[in-house]
């Protein structure tokens, strides 16, 4: 990210937060190109959007938009519909996981509550031969995170997590975990976070990702290399190639659904099973704004498609 666009991400992930602009996109952002990024607003609509992505060869990670849920019901439903999802897609034989924030299920009311959503939903995946992962939010909850995903590995083999190579504190978290032989996905990392802990220079981020990356890749278990980076991803195909490993089995590639497409196809085309990630839901503000603020060219076709209308 160039000098001038780091003010820009740091405003437009501030603007996340201000009610007119939340009211403004939630109530337009659909039409004006949010579609780009999100499958749509309900599970039919997701789930064909799902078969459409199968059919172009990737597998999928469903993700039900919403976060920092304040109400017990509202955690518990948010975990029924991950249960009805997982179901619809043995039903409808969709290649689809799921990947939930755990915010979603209850963590800012209390962790037990979390963690009982989310064995719930882990039980309904291994009961289905299907796996699932708890994605990482901000650092704050980095330790509860990590605390329930290793509570719920003692009892759920197919339960996965995630670490960002923005955080300097994830190598540590990767030794510890590589004993569980993990399900890691290793991402750079989507939100704000100081300097004191976050590597502020982006090529610190890529080195640091490359570097968890291969120490995960040589463990035992499975690694999701989530990036769109195409130097990343030519060092990782070189690595992986060095190590032996076959194209599928002990590791994917991970992409979000409306980014990368092109590098997304070619790896497919090569062999690689590659999954995108399919977020749908009514409470997709914050997530269009963490995508606009990645690359904030986003942001000049999102306005283009509010003034050519
Ligand atoms: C499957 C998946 C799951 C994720 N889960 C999490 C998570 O649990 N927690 C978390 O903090 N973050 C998560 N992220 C987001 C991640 O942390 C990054 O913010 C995001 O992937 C952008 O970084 P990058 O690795 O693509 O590299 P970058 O260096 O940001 O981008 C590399 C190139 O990719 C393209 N690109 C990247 N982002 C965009 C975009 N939004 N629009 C258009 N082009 C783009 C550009 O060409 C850019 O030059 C996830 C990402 C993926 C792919």
């Amino acid at each position: 990210m160039s000098i001038l666009e780091r003010p820009l991400r740091a405003a437009i992930l501030a603007a996340a937060d201000s009610t007119p602009v939340h009211r403004f996109v939630k109530r337009y952002g659909m039409q004006l190109g949010a579609k780009r990024f999100v499958a749509g607003e309900t599970a039919e609509e997701f789930l064909a959007v799902a078969q459409s992505v199968n059919a172009r060869g990737f597998s999928v990670a469903c993700g039900i938009l919403g976060e920092g849920v304040g109400d017990p019901a509202e955690a518990s439903q948010a975990a029924d519909h991950y249960c009805k999802l997982l179901q619809a897609f043995a039903d409808r034989k969709i290649d689809a996981n799921v990947a939930f924030k755990l915010t979603h299920v209850g963590l800012d009311i209390d962790p037990e509550l979390a963690y009982a959503n989310a064995a719930r939903i882990a039980q309904k995946a291994l009961d289905l031969g299907n796996t699932m992962r708890l994605d990482m939010e901000q650092s704050r909850y980095v330790d509860a995170t990590l605390a329930i995903h290793r509570r719920l590995r003692e009892r759920y083999p197919n339960v996965g997590f995630v670490l960002q190579s923005y955080l300097m504190r994830s190598v540590e978290d990767l030794r510890a975990a590589m004993i569980l032989h993990p399900n890691v996905r290793i991402v750079k990392g989507a939100y704000l976070e100081p300097a004191v802990i976050a590597f502020p220079l982006k090529a610190d981020v890529d080195e640091n990702y490359v570097r968890l990356a291969e120490a995960a890749l040589a463990g035992e278990g499975y690694t999701a290399i989530a990036t769109h980076d195409p130097h990343i991803i030519a060092r990782i195909v070189e690595f992986v190639d060095g190590l032996g490993l076959p194209k599928r089995g002990r590791f994917e590639f991970q992409m979000l659904y409306g980014v990368g497409t092109a590098l997304a196809t070619q790896l497919v085309e090569e062999g690689y099973r590659v999954r995108l990630a399919v977020p749908f839901g009514e409470y997709w503000f914050p997530y269009l704004m963490r995508r606009l603020a990645e690359r904030p060219a986003n942001l000049a076709f999102f306005l283009k498609g509010a003034f050519s209308r």
